[in-house]
């Protein structure tokens, strides 16, 4: 059985055949899937998808590349900033929310000033702490900078995810020595690429599988939509890479994901 903990179903990619969609995820042994929220109406979205459908968590937050929507070019939270953290925090009173995410710096496309990613981070890693839930990280480019950051912030105390993990080794190993998890998707099935020997590296230690469905598809579905049914691809290349059994993979990631997203009643079952 294996936990998809990074989709994003709610877009209208899927509406023309969501269920569909989830019914061949669960036909090939995914189980459980966590909606990932990146600005406040995917956020509401994906609220309203965990709460019809048992198998689905959701997270709700602010993605860098909106991170405009809550703070000025010179790093200050603005007043629309305040009424969307708010939203936030209503938001995620809902009992299916998970974590606060996906929040982050990305310093490759750049589309929001990047005092401003700084500055939502900050106040959504705040969020996450009162609300205390842990976090799902998107960083890319900026690996160093947003280590700095969570130093500086202080570390979320229950922890969190870096998503789709493209980091180095050294990186790799600074986020697992923390208790922070490395989300393994489709990239991980790239020919070339480095993410199988830095996924080597870590023994299998501290990983989530994920799709990011609908984008970053795994080999040799490149180039299509990506679906959670495509999840066992990316847990035989997990499985490759640190010399395990698929079954292992399911096991160990599944348990990582309960140890990291059930809620304080303990309600995740996975
Ligand atoms: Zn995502």
């Amino acid at each position: 059985m294996f936990v998809d903990s990074h989709i994003h179903l709610g877009r209208d990619d899927f509406a023309p055949d969501r269920a569909e969609t989830i019914g061949r995820a669960v036909a090939a042994g995914v189980a459980r899937f966590l909606e990932v929220g990146y600005d406040l109406a995917s956020s509401e979205r994906a609220v309203q998808l965990a709460a019809a459908e048992p198998r689905f968590q959701a997270t709700v937050g602010v993605h860098p590349h909106d991170a405009a929507g809550l703070a000025s070019a010179d790093g200050r939270i603005t007043a629309e900033g305040e009424a969307a953290l708010a939203r936030l925090a209503e938001l995620a009173a809902h009992p299916a929310v998970a974590a606060v995410g996906e929040i982050g710096l990305d310093f490759f496309r750049d589309l929001s000033p990047r005092p401003a990613q700084a500055a939502a981070l900050r106040a959504q890693l705040a969020l996450a702490e009162r609300l205390r839930l842990p976090v799902v990280l998107h960083v890319r480019d900026a690996y160093a900078q947003a280590i700095a950051l969570l130093q500086e912030a202080g570390l979320p105390s229950r922890r969190g995810v870096f998503h789709s993990f493209a980091g180095d080794a050294a990186t790799a190993r600074w986020a697992l020595a923390h208790g922070f998890r490395l989300g393994i998707g489709g990239p991980i099935t790239y020919r070339g690429g480095r993410l199988a020997d830095v996924v080597r590296e870590t023994g299998g230690h501290g990983l989530l599988l994920e799709t990011d469905a609908p984008w970053l598809p795994p080999h040799p579905h490149r180039g299509r939509r990506n679906e959670p049914a495509w999840l066992p691809l990316i847990a035989e290349a997990v499985a490759a890479a640190c010399g395990e059994t698929v079954e292992e993979v399911a096991r160990r990631t599944t348990a990582g994901y309960a140890a990291l997203f059930a809620g304080p009643d303990g309600a995740c079952d996975a």
